[in-house]
């Protein structure tokens, strides 16, 4: 079935890169316009990946609706961050992202205009003016297809700049040398089930998020971490994977998501006594606090019995927006709305949940894009490899990621690696370094154990197996006990990962081969999450314990670093220096 190692296919690129979301394709274009190979790996066409479902915005202080600046907006993503964001990549990510999203209305995007011509802009939760004190409007938005339309925009600059794109290529695995070096990927190619050895001076991993280790989510079906498993197994740290987002409107039963755009334009939620609960827990910001925070006020309300139907959910209302704006600003979650929910929101509320939706950890890089190994203590770059996007920890988003920072992180992230690979590139024209036949055979063994064994547990199985202990372990609220009952059923489920089979052995576009892959890579990502979760004994952003309700800076303003060999747990501190300005210190969270 799988050719023997010496015959394997070779190809060389200056540059490999895995993922054509936003920040694969950002940074692609960089390279391509540079005049160096590159080759763009994807699951799925380029404009299928995840980015494309992006709704509400990409924030950047234009200051387009009323005074603002990006020293506000980095006060904004620190504290969202609560304080566990790298301070030096916010202020670099803030300070830039004018001039990324100008770069993009120049590449052609459509934003949504002013009357005065200038880009739209909505407010989005926990984005302020003046350090908190009022919202501020600073998502520039493309109706509520954003993403969509970012996505397109730059896969026409890369087709233009000759980018060479392999669509339904699945890489397998990082090819080291001795040293550590990152040399390229193995990668499947679905159509043929061949698979190749794909040689790079450098490797970008752009793979994205991996919302689908659970039951609920507002996740891709691709979204399984391939990116974080790979890595995972070279030995490289995953970073704060204990941080995960829960969107607080996702369609109740669906997953799907409602963009928090609604709330931004105006739309309210309410429990079954029709009351704006958010009034009373965030009495400045209300519907518009940060993710994490109207997540557990939804939960609260739920669980003291004031949610709506059967008790399940509560309501997001926006009828009183008025038909012309729910059109004009929010066609798609009119849409979503009415297939998914059986209601219009014109006339009647949506039911909606808080859904798992964005990770905010990864694999660690520098403001660069550069992957930073720490081993006891000691921090080293990763020669040769790269990550950007929500695969990558930068760390930007901390304990939690503001609405619209995401999509911003990826065209300043995927941007500044292409620089950076462009600027140092002229040292590393050398030939390509010699692979070591090790490190090929360790991809093919995997591969090969898959395809030769006929009986063992099927993925279906194993796969729901995962998403149902991630949902009941590792939910909005969460306590010690049931974490560390998580870890126990997560690495209980490890060794029937190991033995997972595949019936239909055919060669040409076997889904049932790239299923049993992709959940190689969900168990490492769900065996560190559950495990970095279990040992932080705090609460801070997204990580909220019941049995300690409080942040705790003395002994957890620290990164986790979690390592597949032995699931062993190092940390490191929080870059708390800014690049020029003044270092934001922790102070409590309160909206
Ligand atoms: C429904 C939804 C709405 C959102 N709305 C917003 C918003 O309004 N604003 C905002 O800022 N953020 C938003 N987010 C978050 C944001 O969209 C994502 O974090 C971001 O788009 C991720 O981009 P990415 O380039 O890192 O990865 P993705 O866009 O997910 O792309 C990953 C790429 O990697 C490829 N890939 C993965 N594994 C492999 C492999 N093994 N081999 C080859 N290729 C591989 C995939 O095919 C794909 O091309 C939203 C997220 C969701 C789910």
């Amino acid at each position: 079935m799988v050719a023997a190692t010496k015959s394997l296919p070779r190809r060389q690129f200056d540059v490999v890169v895995v993922g054509a979301g936003g920040a694969g394709m950002r940074c692609s274009l960089q390279l391509a316009q540079a005049g160096l190979s590159v080759a763009v790996l994807s699951k799925v066409f380029p404009t299928r990946s995840h980015t494309v479902a992006a709704q509400g915005g990409v924030s950047a202080s234009l200051g387009n609706m009323s005074e603002d600046n990006w020293y506000w907006h980095m006060y904004d993503t620190v504290k969202g961050s609560d304080w566990l964001g790298d301070q030096d990549a916010i202020e670099f990510m803030c300070r830039e992202a004018p001039h990324a999203v100008y770069e993009l209305e120049h590449f052609g995007m459509p934003f949504d205009r002013n009357a005065d011509g200038t880009i739209y802009q909505r407010p989005f939760g926990g984005h302020t003016a003046n350090f908190g004190e009022k919202p501020v409007q600073r998502a520039c938005a493309a109706a509520d297809r954003t993403g969509h339309a970012m996505l397109h925009t730059l896969y026409q600059r890369n087709v233009a700049a000759r980018t060479q794109f392999f669509v339904e290529w699945m890489a397998l695995d990082l090819l080291r040398n001795e040293q550590g070096d990152v040399l390229g990927v193995t990668a499947l190619e679905m159509e043929t089930g061949d698979i190749y050895v794909l040689e790079a001076k450098q490797t970008v991993l752009a793979t994205g998020g991996a919302g689908r280790i659970w039951a609920a989510s507002t996740n891709a079906f691709i979204n399984t971490g391939d990116g974080l498993g790979m890595a995972a197994r070279a030995g490289i740290p995953l970073q704060d994977m204990e941080f995960w987002q829960f969107h607080p409107t996702g369609v109740a039963g669906a997953g799907v998501l409602i963009t928090e755009g609604v709330r931004g334009e105006g739309g309210i939620l309410l429990n079954k006594d029709g009351e704006r609960f958010m009034e009373r827990y965030a009495p400045t910001l209300k519907d518009l606090a940060p993710r994490d925070f109207v997540s557990r006020s939804m939960d609260q309300e739920i669980k003291e019995g004031r949610g709506c139907g059967d008790g399940s959910y509560v309501v997001l209302k926006l009828d009183h927006l008025g038909a012309e704006t729910i059109q004009k600003r929010l066609p798609s979650i009119r849409e979503i709305a009415i297939k998914f929910a059986n209601v219009d929101p014109i006339k009647d509320p949506i039911p909606v949940v808080p859904t798992i939706h964005y990770q905010m950890g990864g694999i660690p890089t520098n403001i660069y894009g550069q992957v930073i190994s720490t081993i006891g203590g000691e921090s080293n770059i990763v020669n040769g490899l790269y990550a950007i996007g929500e695969c990558a920890a930068t760390s930007v988003h901390g304990a939690n990621r503001l609405g619209t920072n995401s999509l911003l992180d990826l065209i300043v992230f995927g941007r500044s690696a292409g620089n950076f690979i462009v600027n140092q590139h002229p040292e590393r024209q050398h030939a390509h370094q010699p692979i070591p036949q090790s490190s090929i055979d360790y991809s093919l063994d995997r591969v090969n154990k898959l395809e030769t064994r006929t009986s063992g547990e099927k993925t279906q199985d194993v796969g729901n197996a995962i998403r149902m202990a991630m949902q009941h372990h590792c939910g909005v609220f969460r306590t010690i006990d049931l974490l560390k009952k998580g870890v126990d059923a997560i690495e209980g489920l490890a060794p029937q990962v190991e033995n997972i089979y595949f019936k239909d052995k055919s060669k040409v576009f076997n889904t049932a081969r790239v299923e049993a892959l992709e959940l190689t890579n969900m168990i490492e990502v769900a065996r560190a999450t559950i495990t970095s979760a279990a040992n932080r004994t705090e609460s801070r952003g997204a990580h909220a314990l019941n049995d300690h309700p409080e942040r705790d800076d003395e002994n957890w303003l620290r990164h986790t670093l979690w390592f597949s060999e032995g699931s062993r747990l190092e940390y490191k501190p929080v870059q708390m220096k800014p690049l020029t300005v003044e270092s934001f210190p922790p102070k409590a969270r309160t909206f």
